[in-house]
């Protein structure tokens, strides 16, 4: 039997993202006795390893290369591959991220009654027809340890029963990598590279431009509110410059939707162009959970193209308006506000930027002291958390 450690369980673009802060640290101090293992979910050189190679990460530990025709398949190859590596590991705790179906691995760990560790705890859309919402769900109540992000989302868990000592408030990482990776210069394009991508990729010359990203499945996979979508970026006067999920792609095409002449869709890109792209954008369509955190902390408005969210703080603090693709409004309006957003000021709550290093530094305090392995295999073990966000 191998070496207990921490295993740290990831599976699509914005996890490595999101957690490359905590992995490198748990890497660099923990050594061995860490591991990262990758799900598969993502599995391509433009959603998975390009985030390494810019983050300057070395390769998962372990590869579970799960697979399945649908979602049924997905989570019953994420249980099986997992518990096995689970077996032979055998680890003081298990770590998730987020609402995906490498989160529901939470159930193999619960099997062999092994700590499970939520990071990005206790978020919820209260729309229970969105699979991340019961993934989220399901996640968080196996799990003796949860890091929620804010308080408001720790009072979400607690008011589902949750007990309040197992939720530590963090603060979240995303504001840490934007920090230390794209604010602090380390990864950014030299303006001269950038107006040349600009000009080749995008065909686009000294003028101003939208950014759009659209990949939620119950957007996507319903023709009327995926046509209301490309309505709205149809409706801009500017160039909408548009980086395609490849499931956006294919259901385009299933839907015979025509792209709006002002609108240039390429394919998934890296990191550092995406920032760009959001950095130089007047605004952003959107329907993604990182993107709108990203664009609420870079000071860039957006329009959040979602019936229901997780994240209502991006509307809260004014750096986001809602676009409802099952309900269209008037687009013009919508187009103008955006605009008149941008340059405007609003104080994003997500966090001070140390959010990695809090949940590294409380981890690796919990492994050094047997936390783990003195756990009650009940279904909440007596952790000690406190908030870090609330004792400034
Ligand atoms: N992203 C990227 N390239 C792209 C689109 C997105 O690097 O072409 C980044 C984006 O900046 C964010 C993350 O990927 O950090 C968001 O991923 P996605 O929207 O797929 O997931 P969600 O956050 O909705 O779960």
């Amino acid at each position: 039997m191998n070496q207990s450690g921490i295993v740290l369980v990831l599976g699509i673009r914005p996890d490595v993202i999101r957690a490359s802060i905590i992995i490198r640290e748990l890497r660099s101090r923990l050594g061995k006795s860490f591991k990262l293992i990758w799900s598969g979910q993502h599995y391509s050189d433009n959603l998975k390893d390009v985030f390494f190679r810019e983050l300057g990460l070395s390769a998962p530990e372990i590869e579970l290369g799960i697979s399945g025709a649908n979602d049924a398949e997905l989570v019953s190859s994420m249980i099986s591959e997992l518990s096995k590596v689970l077996v032979e590991e055998n680890p003081a705790a298990v770590v998730f991220l987020g609402d995906t179906n490498t989160v529901t691995g939470s159930i193999a760990a619960a099997q062999l009654n092994i700590p499970i560790i939520h990071i990005e705890g206790c978020m919820r859309s209260y729309d229970w027809r969105m699979p991340e919402e019961k993934y989220r769900t399901i996640a968080d109540h196996l799990s003796d340890l949860i890091y929620a992000y804010i308080d408001e989302y720790k009072a979400q868990g607690v008011a589902e029963g949750i007990p309040t000592e197992n939720i530590m408030v963090s603060g979240n990482p995303i504001v840490d990598v934007l920090q230390e990776y794209f604010l602090s210069g380390k990864l950014r394009m030299t303006p001269q590279n950038f107006n040349e991508l600009l000009r080749d990729k995008y065909r686009v010359i000294d003028e101003e431009f939208l950014l759009m990203t659209c990949h939620r499945r119950e957007n996507v996979e319903n023709n009327d509110a995926l046509q209301n979508i490309f309505n709205l970026a149809g409706g801009s006067t500017r160039k909408v410059l548009f980086p395609a999920g490849y499931r956006t792609q294919k259901m385009l095409k299933e839907f015979n939707i025509s792209l709006p002449d002002n609108l240039v869709m390429v394919d998934p890109v890296g990191y550092l162009e995406l920032l760009e792209l959001m950095c130089a954008s007047k605004g952003i369509l959107t329907d993604s959970g990182t993107v709108v955190e990203e664009a609420a902390v870079l000071g860039i408005p957006t329009i959040q193209m979602r019936t229901a969210t997780e994240r209502p703080q991006v509307y809260e603090c004014g750096a986001s308006i809602k676009f409802d693709p099952f309900a269209p409004c008037e687009n013009k309006a919508l187009l103008e506000k955006l605009e008149k957003l941008r340059g405007s000021m609003w104080h994003h709550p997500f966090g001070d930027g140390k959010a990695s290093y809090r949940i590294v530094e409380d981890i690796i305090t919990r492994f050094e002291n047997s936390n783990y392995r003195g756990h009650q295999p009940s279904k909440y073990a007596p952790f000690s958390t406190k908030s870090f966000m609330s004792e400034k």
